[in-house]
């Protein structure tokens, strides 16, 4: 088989499908290549999805065993059905899949499934999964093949009792002790699920504070907030090796700063360190495309790889790792190869831990804006004095918005509580539009919504909130 296209799409996860379904739009012929039999991505497949399926229905099960009983809600004998909440996910993520399918013959994108190797800058081999392949042409491609998981030097995942985030969407039964390595998002939120469901779980990370990167003050309320709900932490502790052992795991770790040596037996453990870019197979040194010393596809400010007519989306370059981060460059990209100017403002990126509560950040972080020597006014409110969150007995957390002390320009927005995972969406489109503290402050908010914690924190930058 031998076709040509405008535009061929290696990986159809949310940055290579979304960016297929835009080209298409925009009247480019275009196929996608996807390997993994079924298109979505890591997001779709053994990310995002199912993992925000868990948080959902591991979330009810300890409502409705720990806070009904005090809501007069009264129920007995609440049984766990994990093999029914596993296929209650997986039915999620095979309905969504199909609907990426569906889109694509909408759109009149052409699905090829199987690996692609670029075999020279105009030529893509798939190599299906009865061992045949074929050639197509290609005027443009994008390379979006997305991350793998990473692990640490003689820690070897089986995905049975030492796994990745991947194992641990797939438990058949509930751990009883789960260590997890790494105290970024993923680990906390596949730690949350687990332990919600039963499990004593203990995170090890390597630095002295949760997930790096998010505003200290926020870091170390989610915590707080965790430790509260049974989560363990043992933090500035380096992993030095992880071993199974008669049906059980044996971690064990060095504390950073006194050098003392513990071991910790569990049953099952989550690598979650962090996760590399995948460029298996692709065939770039053959055909020349550079990558960094991070083993990202390096491109510049359009997309483009060392190959002008080979661009890279997603995880697979450098960035946040996240989903609506790689559509947002599926959608520019597409737009620079029709010959519009696609845009990403890597400023305003979003970025959500779907704990309970959520913890939803967007903009700088107080610790970037010091290393800036930026001069900023600080505005917080606690959804302790939030009606909406009062009522509703989920009163954890606060808002804190960073904004210019001259402009009063808003520069960063930082939230642990209830729902903030959609609130930040407010923020991300005020930051767009340039919006300063006042313009939200101004801005009528409904009530009672958790929303007006927004609007008083924004009346906290000028130190006149009205409920605090
Ligand atoms: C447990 C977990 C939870 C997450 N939760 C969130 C979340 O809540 N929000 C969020 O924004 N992000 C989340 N992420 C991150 C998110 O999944 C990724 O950022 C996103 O999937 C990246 O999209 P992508 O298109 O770049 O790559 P991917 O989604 O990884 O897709 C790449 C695709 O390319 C295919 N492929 C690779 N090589 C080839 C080849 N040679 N030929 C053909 N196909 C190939 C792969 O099979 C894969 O399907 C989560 C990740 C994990 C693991």
């Amino acid at each position: 088989m031998e076709d040509n296209f405008d535009l061929v799409v290696i990986g159809g996860g949310p940055g290579g499908y979304v960016c297929a379904i835009r080209a298409a739009q925009l009247g480019l012929k275009t196929a996608c290549v996807e390997s993994r039999g079924a298109l979505g991505g890591t997001c779709l497949n053994v990310g995002c999805i199912p993992s925000k399926s868990l948080l959902n229905l591991s979330e009810n099960y300890h409502k409705a065993k720990k806070d009904f009983n005090n809501q007069g809600i009264e129920i007995s004998d609440i049984k766990l059905n994990i093999n029914k909440m596993m296929s209650n996910k997986e039915k999620s993520v095979q309905v969504l899949s199909k609907g990426v399918e569906f889109l694509f013959k909408k759109n009149k994108v052409t699905y090829f499934k199987g690996k692609g190797v670029i075999f020279s800058k105009d030529d893509v081999v798939v190599y299906e999964s009865n061992n045949k392949k074929f050639n197509i042409k290609a005027k443009n491609i994008v390379i979006a093949t997305g991350s793998s998981p990473a692990s640490l030097p003689g820690i070897e995942i089986d995905e049975k009792n030492i796994v990745s985030s991947t194992g641990a969407l797939s438990f058949s039964e509930v751990p009883k002790d789960l260590i997890v390595i790494g105290g970024g998002y993923i680990g906390l939120e596949m730690g949350s699920v687990w332990s919600r469901l039963g499990s004593n779980v203990t995170v090890i990370e390597y630095l002295d504070f949760i997930t790096p990167g998010m505003d200290k003050e926020i870091s170390s309320e989610f915590q707080k907030i965790l430790t509260k709900q049974g989560i363990k932490f043992k933090l500035n502790n380096k992993v030095t090796s992880v071993k199974n052992q008669n049906g059980k795991v044996i971690v064990d770790y060095t504390n950073n700063t006194t050098a003392i040596k513990e071991s910790k037996e569990c049953d099952k453990v989550l690598v979650s360190v962090g996760r590399k870019p995948y460029t298996e197979g692709l065939n770039l040194s053959k055909v020349g495309i550079k990558k960094d010393d991070k083993g990202r596809i390096e491109v510049n400010e359009k997309l483009q790889t060392s190959l002008k007519n080979i661009y890279a989306i997603g995880d697979v370059i450098k960035g946040p790792m996240l989903a609506h981060k790689a559509e947002e460059e599926g959608i520019a990209v597409a737009e620079i190869i029709a010959g519009q100017a696609g845009h990403v403002n890597y400023d305003v990126i979003p970025g959500v831990v779907y704990t309970s509560p959520e913890v939803a950040t967007v903009g700088k972080t107080e610790e970037q804006l010091k290393n800036d020597n930026k001069s900023y006014k600080v505005g917080k409110f606690p959804f302790l004095a939030n009606s909406r969150a009062k009522v509703n007995n989920e009163t954890d957390g606060f808002v804190k918005i960073l904004a210019d002390s001259e402009t009063d320009k808003v520069l960063g927005v930082h939230i642990i509580g209830p729902h903030c995972g959609d609130m930040i969406a407010e923020m991300a489109l005020a930051m767009e539009f340039g919006a300063s503290a006042e313009d939200i402050a101004r801005t009528c908010h409904a009530h009672p919504t958790h929303t007006e914690a927004i609007k008083e924190a924004a009346l906290a930058v000028d130190k006149r909130p009205i409920h605090f």
